[in-house]
This record gives structure tokens, sequence and C-alpha cells, in this order.
């Protein structure tokens, strides 16, 4: 048994948990394709699926719009993503009233990154949840309400050290968040030393490994630089080359993706949050291979 509570890779097929991340879609060919994602996913049975939310509510109606559809047309749990930057709390406790009505009881609680661009100097509004960690308490001042929020294996971009980053992070929890999601990470160690940090600072609730399937290097090497996220040299020499190579780039980002998820399930990780970027493919790869697979009568009827 690992210090994270799991055993080692013999355990592949005890029970894993995940959940899968999509963004809302702005057209109707890719509400298609997200819904055959969340149609092929489904069977997975994950613990519960979320739909980002654009920082400053651009994508308000869609978030809400795609998360009731997949509430009354599958049987998953789905979250809201919620950012609280640029907007009064009046305006975000709207949008909270306005997504209760459509029945949704699980945040993803968010401050959102300046319209400046990431990593730019943030300064709050003096009538708006200020943080994180402010708009977690605005969310169960509302109603008791399963919060998820925002963890950083490399410490946001902002934070001065990990001390002040990890703080923020317990003033989340203290008020009320009981699951966190990591940003994405290509280096298992960084993920691993940071959970020893978390522990260390008294903080207990699970921290859920971001996944992020490389299905366009060069689009995820951009995300990362301006997410504050390291992308190893190794990663950059695999993937080399493949630009015009679709195919061979689809097998080397499943290889990639597994060869990660198999090591943090080494290390005792049982709980992996994949960003699907709305397709099927990779996720539904990586999941086989750590036992998650549709039951034989779902597989049938996806193929018929
Ligand atoms: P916070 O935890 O509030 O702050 C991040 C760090 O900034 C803190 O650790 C702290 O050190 C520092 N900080 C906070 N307040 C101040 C202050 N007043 N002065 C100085 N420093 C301060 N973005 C979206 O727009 N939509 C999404 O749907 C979305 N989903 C995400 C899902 C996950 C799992 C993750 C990891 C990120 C997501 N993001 C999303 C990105 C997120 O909004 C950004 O990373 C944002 O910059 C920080 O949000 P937070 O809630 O972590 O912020």
């Amino acid at each position: 048994m690992s210090k994270y509570g799991l055993s080692r890779r013999s355990d592949i097929g005890a029970k894993f948990k995940v959940s899968f991340e999509f963004f809302p879609p702005k057209t109707d060919e890719m509400e298609a394709r997200l819904w055959d994602t969340v149609t092929r996913l489904e069977p997975l049975q994950p613990n519960f699926v979320s739909v980002t939310y654009g920082a400053g509510g651009s994508t308000r109606e869609r978030t809400g719009r795609t998360i009731k559809r997949i509430l009354t047309e599958t049987s998953v749990q789905a979250a809201a993503h919620l950012t609280c930057i640029g907007a009064s709390r009046e305006e975000v406790d709207a949008v909270i009233q306005e997504f209760a009505a459509l029945g949704i009881k699980r945040y993803v609680a968010l401050r959102g990154d300046p319209a400046s661009g990431v990593g730019k100097t943030y300064v709050p509004r003096p009538d708006g949840y200020q943080n994180g960690a402010d708009l977690v308490a605005g969310l169960k001042a509302i109603a008791d309400f399963d919060i998820s929020v925002a963890a950083y294996p490399e410490k946001h971009p902002e934070s001065p050290d990990f001390a002040t980053d990890i703080e923020m992070l317990k003033r989340k929890v203290d008020n009320g968040a009981t699951r966190a999601i990591t940003q994405f990470f290509f280096d298992n160690d960084l993920y691993e030393r940071y959970v020893e940090r978390v522990r260390r600072a008294g903080i207990y609730i699970p921290i859920v490994p971001g996944i992020q399937p490389v299905h366009n290097f060069r689009q995820v090497a951009n995300f990362a630089s301006r997410a504050g996220a390291h992308v190893p040299e190794w990663l950059a020499e695999r993937f080399d080359g493949l630009e015009d190579d679709p195919q061979t780039h689809a097998l080397v980002a499943s290889a990639v993706a597994a060869e990660q998820v198999l090591d943090l399930v080494e290390r005792g990780v049982d709980d992996f949050h994949f960003y699907t970027m709305n397709r099927s493919d990779l996720v539904v790869a990586i999941c086989h291979m750590i036992g998650i697979r549709a039951p034989a009568s779902a597989q049938g009827s996806a193929a018929a």
C-alpha cells in the first residue's frame, strides 16, 4: 500500500474514479461533436463531468444549457465551472440562482484569468468576490453545493511561492471545498511533491490530477506557457516533426498519456480528471488501460 492509500499496479482493475471536463460548444457542429463524446464517455460511469465557464461570464448561457442537457439526457452528475473575475457579487449570485433553477448542484469554483491575460496584475473588483476562496464561501452561503477548486502543482503564476499558493488552497478548503483538481502537468514528480506539501499544510481533501491528453502538441505547449505549466524537453522531443502527421501524433499522444496515468497509478493515485477537449478517443483508451470500460451492453449499442 502506498502513502496515498492505494496499492500498486497489480491493482489495476480496482475501482478508479474518473471525471471528464468539457467546454461549451459554440456551433451546432461543435455541439454534435460534444454530444458524440458525452455519449461515448457516459458508459464509463464517471464520478462527474464538468463544463467550463468563460471568465467574465462569456459562456454563461452556453455553460448552463450544456449542463442542463447532460443532466436531462444522461445519468451523469454534472458540475458547472464558475468564475468571479470582472463581475459583482450580485451578478455572480444571479448566475448561481439561474444555474440552481437548472438543477445544478455541483461547482468548480474559480477566480478566472484577467482579461489582459494570465499572469497580468489581477485587481479584484471592490464589489466582487475577491478570489477563488471567497467564491467558495459565496456559493456555500447560497446552498450546500458540492464544490471543487483549482490547485497548481507548479504553483499559480501569480503566487510568489508555494507557501502563499497553498495558503490560498487552505482558505478554499476552510470555506467548504471538498475536492481540488490540478492544473495539468507532465512531470509526475512535481505532482507528488506538491501533494506532500499540501498534506504537510494540513489539507486532506483529494488533490485530483488533471490529465491533459496532447491532441495537438503546439496548442498544448502554448497553453502551458500561459498557465505556468512546464513542458519537459523530452515531451517536445516526442512530438517533434509530427505536425503534419496526425495519425502518428495521436499514437504518440496515447502512449504519453498512458505512461503518465500508469505511473500515477504506481504512485497510488486512484482518481483522475481528464481535460477532454470534447474528444473521447484518447480518454477512452487511457480509461481502458486502468480497467474503466463500458459494460458489454453499452459497447454493443455503440457498435450498432
Ligand atoms: P485563486 O485561487 O483565487 O488565485 C490563484 C493564485 O493567485 C493564488 O494562489 C494566490 O497566490 C494568487 N492571488 C489570488 N488573489 C490575489 C490577490 N488579490 N493578489 C495577489 N495574488 C492573488 N478559468 C476559466 O476562466 N474558466 C474555467 O472554467 C476554468 N476552469 C479551470 C479548471 C481547473 C481544474 C483549473 C486548474 C483552472 C481553471 N481555470 C478556468 C483557470 C483559472 O481560472 C485560473 O488559473 C485563474 O488564474 C486562477 O483561478 P483560481 O480559482 O485558482 O484563483
